[in-house]
């Protein structure tokens, strides 16, 4: 059985001597959309990462106040987006844990699994890391994993537009990568079926189908 997930339990195993790089992306995925998936392919390969895990959260700590779609079907959709991806998986390591999601708890749990050769890269984009400040253990977080923050449409790096980067407020060391600008969001998305809109070519056809199938989000 796997413990993070199915397709990269054993990194880093192989060749002690070769360094991996391995890339996390953390979300709520409700749905995962387009602009999820290109933007960890870009991060893949431009940082020349062996492969990025997508850890569905469980209860999001920022999003209490809204409904989110059960964790079961929020992974199910994960996992079919990039199923045929080879450099990509999903693991339900957060949804397992239950409780609030706390990224520190993912990045230590990955950090005891893997070997030291594997070293970990945690994406997020600018919203996300708009907010780092206020993580669990920012601290920890830096020790734990390389930052890449990626640039979203609309969303600046920082809270405060006069600070430069994030790191003026936070001990994390965020390197940043510019991406192909694509202004999909899941509330976006939530928004358009619940109207009863399309949302296809904004989501793989795969989760489109799962939505359906399931009713999700009318
Ligand atoms: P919601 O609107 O419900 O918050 P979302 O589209 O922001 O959904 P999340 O699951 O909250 O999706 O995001 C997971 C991660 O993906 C975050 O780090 C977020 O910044 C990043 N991300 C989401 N959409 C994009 C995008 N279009 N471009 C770049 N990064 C993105
Ligand atoms: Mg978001």
């Amino acid at each position: 059985m796997s413990v993070i997930c199915e397709r990269f339990d054993s990194l880093g195993c192989d060749s002690p001597d070769h360094r991996y790089k391995l890339g996390i992306f953390g979300g709520t995925f409700d749905p995962i959309h387009m602009g999820h998936l290109a933007c960890a392919e870009e991060v893949r390969d431009s940082y020349q990462l062996d492969a990025v895990i997508f850890v569905p959260t469980a209860h999001p700590v920022f999003k209490r106040d809204r409904r989110i779609a059960p964790a079961r079907d929020r992974y199910a959709m994960v996992k079919r987006a990039i199923e045929a991806n080879p450099y990509f998986d999903a693991s339900p390591i957060e949804i397992e844990r239950g409780g609030d999601t706390y990224t520190v708890d993912t990045l230590r749990q990955m950090r005891d699994h893997y070997p030291s050769n594997v070293d970990l890269f945690f994406i997020a984009g600018a919203d996300a890391v708009s907010t780092l400040a206020k993580w669990r253990e920012k601290e920890a977080l830096g020790t734990l994993a390389t930052f890449i923050g990626v640039t979203r449409p609309g969303f600046l790096f920082s809270e405060n537009p006069e600070e430069e980067t994030a790191q003026c407020d936070t001990h994390i060391n965020v390197s940043y990568l510019e991406v192909t600008a694509l202004a999909i969001s899941s509330s976006g998305i939530r928004e358009r079926l619940r109207n009863g809109r399309s949302v296809r070519y904004l989501v793989p056809d795969v989760v489109n189908a799962y939505i359906a199938d399931r009713g999700l989000y009318r």
